[in-house]
């Protein structure tokens, strides 16, 4: 036993030759296709839906989704390596596929067979977009503090309320919004009655409002949704009635991998970057590879990026194994290759001296990426509860909540 862990063979990482194969050609789709487009998507704050369609028809959006309903398959490494090659180019492309999982995964795992034959097909063909909303103006951690409410009338709900930081709202044909079904029933089971439904964008009294400027992953903004008597179906509640906390918690167990792939993705350009400058920029008649203390950066921040994307592959594998230890390692993996990039992007900036930080420079958006993947998906602090409570449950099946 390698406490808390029940085996050493726990940390085993499965690479495969077919792993390797598709990474060299998302590296390739992302140098030729997104590479050249990076100023535009930082200045345009938008992606051109002509990459996103490039990427659909190389299958990329279907990563994730079952093959019986047109995606590529489940396999977490596959997603894992597509974010993080994508990423080392422009970790905001990478948000559109992230965000797909968020509803997919949701009504694969608890929708009806219905849903599943209806939205995950035109989904994984990038046919049709959606978004996952659960943040609100007064709840983002808190997710059972949300205040959109949906009330059971004749055939189906009636949703109101309102969402916030709603990536790919402008896009999404889709919506999986949570809301609060039935009260609370008692203070410590603050969880229970919320419910996930689905919302089609042309539902009456769905609107997509402000668009909100984020300092970092331009390309993908956020905006508000706007729930104003939304009438939904019966067949649109997404799993049980009264059980959306626990469907949101096991689909952000998923969501950290990519986060924790995005940063290692930066991390690695940032790694790049700063060898290839420190090779070619000469301060008193030699390259600045020759100091010591630039030896120091770069080592450091190989070293830092290789530990980060063991994490990574390591949490991924258990998830592929369905492991009980996997949601606290995607949790640990978030949080340490989150923090590796933060500090591979001040490195890089500090051995680029003064282009480090010009805004249309090479490597300060991603140390303004960073500070994004710190937050979303449940912050970096939240992620160290998260590890505690489940080392306590899987371990002494305690309950420190
Ligand atoms: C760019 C971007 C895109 C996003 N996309 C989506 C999306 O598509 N869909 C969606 O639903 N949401 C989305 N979000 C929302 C995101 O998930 C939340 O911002 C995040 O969960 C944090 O919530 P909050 O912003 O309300 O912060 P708060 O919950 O208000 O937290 C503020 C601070 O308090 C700390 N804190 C809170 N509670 C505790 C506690 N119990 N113990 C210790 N510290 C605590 C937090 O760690 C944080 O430091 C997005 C956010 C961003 C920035």
């Amino acid at each position: 036993m390698v406490f808390p862990f029940p085996t050493g063979l726990d940390f085993s990482v499965e690479m495969k030759e077919e792993y390797e194969i598709f990474r060299k050609s998302v590296r390739a789709f992302a140098e030729k296709e997104i590479e050249p487009l990076v100023k535009d998507i930082e200045k345009s704050n938008t992606i051109p839906p002509s990459l996103l369609k490039k990427a659909a028809e190389q299958g990329y959006l279907g990563l994730g989704i079952p093959e019986k309903y047109g995606g590529q398959g489940t396999d977490m490494m596959y997603i894992t390596l597509f974010v993080e090659e994508v990423s080392r180019i422009c970790p905001a492309f990478t948000v559109a596929t992230l965000i797909h999982s968020l509803f997919s995964f949701p009504i694969f795992a608890y929708g009806t067979e219905e849903q599943r034959m209806k939205y995950l097909p035109q989904i994984a063909k990038g046919e049709k977009h959606a978004a996952h909303a659960t943040t609100e103006p007064g709840a983002g951690t808190d997710v059972a503090g949300i205040e959109t409410t949906a009330k059971k009338v004749d055939g189906g709900w009636l949703i109101n309320g309102r969402k916030y930081f709603i990536s790919g709202a402008d896009k999404a044909d889709y919506f999986i919004v949570l809301a609060r079904t039935s009260p609370p029933p008692s203070r410590k089971e603050r969880h229970l009655g919320l419910t996930f439904f689905i919302v089609e964008r042309e539902t009456p009294g769905l609107r997509v409002g402000e668009k909100i400027e984020v300092i970092g992953i331009r390309g993908s903004h956020p905006n508000e949704v706007i729930l104003d008597n939304v009438h939904v179906p019966d067949e649109n509640v997404v799993g049980a009635e009264g059980k959306g906390f626990k469907i949101a918690m096991e689909t952000y167990d998923h969501g950290r991998i990519g986060v924790a792939a995005q940063a290692v993705g930066v991390a690695q350009a940032c790694f790049e970057k700063t060898l290839q400058y420190s090779l070619q920029r000469r301060a008193f008649e030699k390259p600045l590879i020759y100091f010591q203390a630039v030896q120091f950066h770069v080592s450091e921040m190989l070293t830092m990026l290789e530990a980060a994307r063991l994490m990574l592959y390591w949490s991924a594998t258990l998830a592929n194994k369905n492991k009980p230890e996997a949601a606290m390692a995607a949790s640990m993996a978030k949080i340490f290759a989150t923090e590796v990039a933060e500090k591979a992007a001040l490195k890089a900036i500090t051995v680029h001296g003064g282009i480090g930080v010009a805004s249309d420079g090479l490597v300060e958006r991603f140390l303004r990426d960073t500070q994004v993947f710190k937050i979303y998906e449940g912050t970096n602090d939240i992620q160290k509860l998260v590890i505690l409570r489940q080392m306590m449950r899987t371990t002494f099946g305690m309950d420190v909540d």
